[in-house]
């Protein structure tokens, strides 16, 4: 249910087609939206291929509905196939289910691609274990599934996990050995109906774990949530609370732990089928390791949020064996992940950065926070009914100038005018998003940062949130400042 475009359904397609599966594929989506997945399903012999509609008769004649990520779990259909009895399961968990590595998985309600990304390039750069590769799939894009046969119990693998795919999980009672939560904020309730859904849902990462797995949990500035592992845990933040953990505390990296934590004693798989008792780990009163190194981020990694995710990510690279004195260095080589306030290009004095991915105001919000230079904002895009004002005001108070897109653009140049003293010549509207990156740039000086963070949806002049950024990256790499 869902082929969608980004290879995780076209994957479980092929793999239980090759395992002798007799498999339906359906999608709302048109044939032509669909064209990129349906090729790469060439060759297969499928029972059916439903588009443009559910047919409702696959749902309740199924034994198995792998379901998309971006489904929700009330779904009508969804609903349908429980009531015939039938398993609802995803392509997380078809991995989980065969993958022989111990698991690193990673949830939250942000950070959680940046930090599993980070975990995956630490663990590459700093582990030194000849005989271990190291794995990326989940929540992140890029299907495990073909790799299956490449994975071996020496290596490991690092998960990103959405709350549809724990819950899924969770029925089968999934143990990473190592659990990681970014945070926990009330921005998916769409999803979830209520807060304490939403919290189990990621409490579910933790559920199965023995008391000899390791979870990392954020300090208590992270949001007044309380989380209840059944192994051993540690802490990770920006400030020092003296707990053990990882804390990057301006430019030093801290790494502390009292409990032995032993990630090379193997477990037979990462999925369990027997019932645990529950006990919370006990903390030691000192500590018996510390190390502290310098670190510095790179500009890859701009803002608070990511030095959360840095300590995040090394608290767990560390108990797998990493090495904390090669963190440093291993994080000045960070690409960064397309679309989330990637670095592009500094041209002409102007550095560009591409925060696509930011749908939502907070989102972006959360990007105008992060810089102390000036910013040329280029921002809106499809009017999804959101409320703009806190939105107009962030913008009023940091970007320089600003260019509005798509549908939202009077409505938000509106608002910034009435907050700010700004001259309106430096809030203007784009015809198009070739016009708006050009009055951008026009409006811009060496020192200068051209952020294009929307704090809306995409759709309208782009396909997704993928495509606009893609545009803007190719747009800064074509600019010159004789352009
Ligand atoms: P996710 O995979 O959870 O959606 P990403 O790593 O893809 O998160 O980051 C998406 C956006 O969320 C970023 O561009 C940034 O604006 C914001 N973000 C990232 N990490 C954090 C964090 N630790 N706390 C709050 N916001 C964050």
């Amino acid at each position: 249910m869902g082929l969608g475009s980004f290879g995780g359904a076209v994957s479980a397609t092929r793999f239980l087609s090759d395992a002798g599966g007799v498999v339906s594929v359906t999608d709302l989506r048109s044939e032509e939206q669909l064209a990129a997945s349906l090729s790469q399903l060439d060759g297969l012999r499928l029972k059916q291929v439903a588009l443009g509609q559910h047919p409702l008769e696959l749902f309740t004649n199924c034994d198995v509905l792998v379901v998309n990520p971006a489904v929700r779990p009330d779904d009508p259909f969804v609903q349908a196939a429980v009531q015939a009895g039938a398993e609802i399961t995803s392509e997380v968990d078809l991995f989980c289910r065969f993958n022989p590595a111990p698991v690193i998985g990673v949830t939250g309600s942000n950070g959680k691609s940046t930090t599993s990304a980070l975990i995956h390039h630490l663990l590459v750069r700093t582990r030194d274990q000849p005989n271990s590769r190291y794995w990326l799939g989940g929540n992140i894009g890029g299907s495990l599934l073909p790799q299956l046969d490449d994975i071996s119990s020496s290596d490991i693998v690092v998960l990103e996990l959405s709350s549809f795919q724990l819950e899924s999980l969770r029925r089968r009672r999934f143990r990473p050995r190592i659990a990681i939560i970014t945070n926990l904020t009330p921005n998916h309730l769409d999803w979830h109906n209520t807060m304490a859904a939403y919290h189990r849902a990621k409490h579910g990462v933790l559920d199965a774990q023995f008391r000899d797995d390791a979870a990392v949990l954020p300090d208590d500035t992270g949001g007044d949530v309380t989380w209840s592992p059944r192994g051993m845990f540690w802490r990770f933040g920006i400030g020092d609370s003296g707990e053990d953990g990882v804390f990057l505390e301006d430019d030093l990296l801290i790494a502390r732990s009292g409990q032995r934590f032993h990630f090379d004693r193997r477990v037979s798989t990462s999925v369990v089928s027997d019932p645990i008792t529950h006990e919370t780990a006990a903390r030691p009163a000192r500590a018996a390791v510390e190390e502290v190194v310098r670190c510095r981020l790179p500009r890859q990694l701009p803002g608070d949020h990511n030095r959360r995710n840095v300590a995040a990510a090394t608290c767990a690279t560390w108990l797998a064996g990493g090495e904390l004195s090669r963190v440093n260095d291993a994080l000045q080589v960070f690409q960064g992940l397309p679309h989330r306030l990637q670095f592009v290009v500094e041209r002409g004095g102007r550095r560009f950065f591409n925060d696509s991915i930011a749908t939502t105001p907070e989102s972006s919000i959360e990007a105008l926070n992060v810089f102390q230079s000036r910013i040329v904002m280029l921002a809106g895009g499809h009017d999804k009914g959101l409320d703009l004002s806190e939105f107009a005001g962030a913008i009023a108070r940091s970007a320089s100038a600003t260019v509005l897109m798509g549908q939202t653009s009077g409505l938000l140049r509106e608002q910034i005018l009435q907050r700010s003293n700004r001259n309106c010549r430096k809030v203007v509207c784009g015809r198009d998003f070739e016009d708006s990156f050009r009055q951008a740039v026009a409006l811009s000086k060496p020192g200068d940062i051209v952020l294009l963070s929307p704090g809306c949806a995409s759709y309208g002049w782009f396909r997704d949130f993928r495509e606009r950024g893609n545009r803007f990256v190719e747009l800064a790499m074509q600019w010159t400042d004789e352009s």
